[in-house]
C-alpha cells in the first residue's frame, strides 16, 4: 500500500518504540512505556479488529494457583521457584487492581475453591496432607495460611464432600478490563492500529525496520508481546495452546458464586451475569490443540457439557448461549520468556494459564528495556 505523506508524517515517522500485539502484556507495557517517556511517540500493532489472541478470550480468574496445580508444579520447580511464580501473580493482581480500580475491572472477591471428583479422592488426601507444608511454604506471599477446607455448600455432584479453598483469589469482568485498558491507552496518547499484522523486522543500526502486510516503517525500539504466535516472529520456545470454553444463558435464582478449579487446572469455572462460564479439557487432544487456530470441538465441548450436568449444576436445566477459543503461549517451563534478543528489539511472552495474574507486571518489565 502506498501512504500518503500526511499518513507517514502523522503514525509512522519518528516513532520511539513500537509494540506488538495489544493484549494485556502489550496494552501494560505501552502505559509504562509512557509513565517513563511522556513525550515519546509510542505505536501499539494489533493484528486483530479487536486483541484478538487470549486477553479478550480468558475466563478472567484472578487466582494464584490451585493446592494439587502448586505440587504438580514442584514437580518440576524448586520451592523458591514455585513461590517466585505465585508471589508474581499476587502481585500483579494487586497491582492490576490498583492502576485500574476494582470498579473499573469488575473485581470481585469471592474466593477460589478446587474439587476433587469421588473416583479422584486419593488426590484429594495427598493435597490434604500436604496442605500445611504449602501453607508455611506460601505464607512470606499471602502473610496468612491460604489453603483451607469448605464444605461443598453449592451442591456440585460426584466430587469429595468438601473443597480445598483460597479465600484470596478473586474474579473480573475480562471484557472490561481490556476496554479500560485500550482506552487508557488511547487517553495517554498511544497510537493503536488494529488490522495490522507485523509479519517480520530487521534490527538496523540505529532503529529497527518493522514490516507488515500494508506498510514498512522504522521505530527506535520494538516489543514484542505476542504470546502464543510469537513464533511467527521470532523462534523462541513457545508453542500455541488453545484453549475451549463456553457460557450458559442466565439461570433463575443460580447460587454458585467464586473461582472454581478441577484436575490440576484442566477444568475451571465461575459465575458471571447469573451464568457459569466454563472452560478447559485440552488435556483430552492436547496435539490438536497444540495450534494458533481459533475454533471449538465437538469431543472438548460435548465433555464440557457433561461437567455442566453432572458435576456443576446437576438437575437444574440449562442452555449454552455461547462457545468461543482463546490461544495461549505454552512452554516446558511456567515462567514467562522476558528478554533482549537483539540490540533495540526485546519480547515478553510465554504467559501460560496465568497472564491475567501476571500479565501487567510483565509488560511493566518489559517496558524497562527501553533506553
Ligand atoms: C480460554 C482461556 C482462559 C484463560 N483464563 C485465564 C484466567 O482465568 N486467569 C488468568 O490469569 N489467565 C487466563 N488465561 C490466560 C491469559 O488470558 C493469557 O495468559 C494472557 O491474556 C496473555 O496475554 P498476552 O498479552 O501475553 O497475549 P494475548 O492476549 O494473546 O495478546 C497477543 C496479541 O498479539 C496479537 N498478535 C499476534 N501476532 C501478531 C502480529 N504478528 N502482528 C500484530 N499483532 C499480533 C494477537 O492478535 C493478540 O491480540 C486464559 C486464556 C485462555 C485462552
Amino acid at each position: 500500500m502506498n501512504l500518503s505523506y500526511w499518513e507517514y508524517k502523522s503514525w509512522l515517522s519518528n516513532v520511539d518504540f513500537t509494540v506488538v500485539g495489544s493484549g494485556i502484556v502489550g496494552l501494560s507495557c505501552a502505559l509504562s512505556l509512557r509513565k517513563r517517556f511522556p513525550h515519546a511517540r509510542i505505536l501499539v500493532l494489533e493484528k486483530g479488529t479487536l486483541p484478538q489472541g487470549a486477553s479478550t478470550k480468558n475466563a478472567g480468574f484472578a487466582c494464584y494457583g490451585s493446592l494439587s496445580e502448586i505440587l504438580s508444579d514442584l514437580k518440576n520447580h524448586s520451592e523458591e521457584e514455585v513461590t517466585e511464580l505465585v508471589r508474581m501473580r499476587w502481585e500483579g493482581i494487586q497491582l492490576l487492581r490498583n492502576s485500574l480500580g476494582d470498579g473499573e475491572i469488575g473485581f470481585e472477591q469471592h474466593g477460589g475453591h478446587e474439587l476433587f471428583l469421588v473416583d479422584d479422592s486419593d488426590k484429594y488426601d495427598r493435597c490434604l496432607n500436604e496442605m500445611d507444608r504449602i501453607n508455611k511454604m506460601l505464607e512470606p506471599v499471602f502473610k496468612k495460611a491460604a489453603f483451607h477446607q469448605t464444605s461443598n455448600s453449592f451442591g456440585f455432584g460426584q466430587i469429595v464432600n468438601h473443597y480445598i479453598s483460597n479465600s484470596l483469589e478473586g474474579q473480573l469482568d475480562t471484557g472490561r478490563l481490556m476496554r479500560a485498558l485500550l482506552e487508557k491507552a488511547r487517553r495517554a496518547g498511544i497510537d493503536i492500529l488494529n488490522s495490522v499484522t507485523v509479519e517480520n523486522y530487521s534490527q538496523l543500526a540505529d532503529g529497527v525496520e518493522v514490516r507488515t502486510q500494508h506498510f514498512e516503517f522504522k521505530t527506535s525500539q520494538l516489543f514484542i508481546a505476542t504470546n502464543g504466535f510469537v513464533s511467527q516472529l521470532v523462534k523462541e520456545s513457545v508453542k500455541p495452546a488453545r484453549a475451549q470454553v463456553l457460557i450458559t444463558k442466565p439461570i433463575p435464582e443460580l447460587a454458585i458464586k467464586g473461582t472454581f478449579h478441577m484436575d490440576e487446572g484442566y477444568y475451571y469455572f465461575r459465575n458471571i451475569d447469573n451464568r457459569i462460564l466454563l472452560g478447559g479439557a485440552r488435556n483430552l487432544d492436547i496435539a490438536g490443540e497444540t495450534t494458533s487456530e481459533f475454533g471449538t470441538t465437538e469431543e472438548i465441548q460435548s465433555k464440557l457439557e457433561s461437567i455442566l450436568s453432572d458435576i456443576i449444576l446437576p438437575g437444574i436445566p440449562w442452555e449454552i448461549e455461547r462457545r468461543w477459543s482463546g490461544i495461549m503461549g505454552v512452554g516446558p517451563q511456567k515462567k514467562p520468556i522476558l528478554k533482549q534478543l537483539s540490540n533495540s528489539v526485546y519480547c515478553g511472552v510465554r504467559l501460560g494459564g496465568m497472564g491475567i495474574a501476571i500479565g501487567s507486571l510483565i509488560g511493566k518489565s518489559l517496558s524497562e528495556f527501553a533506553d
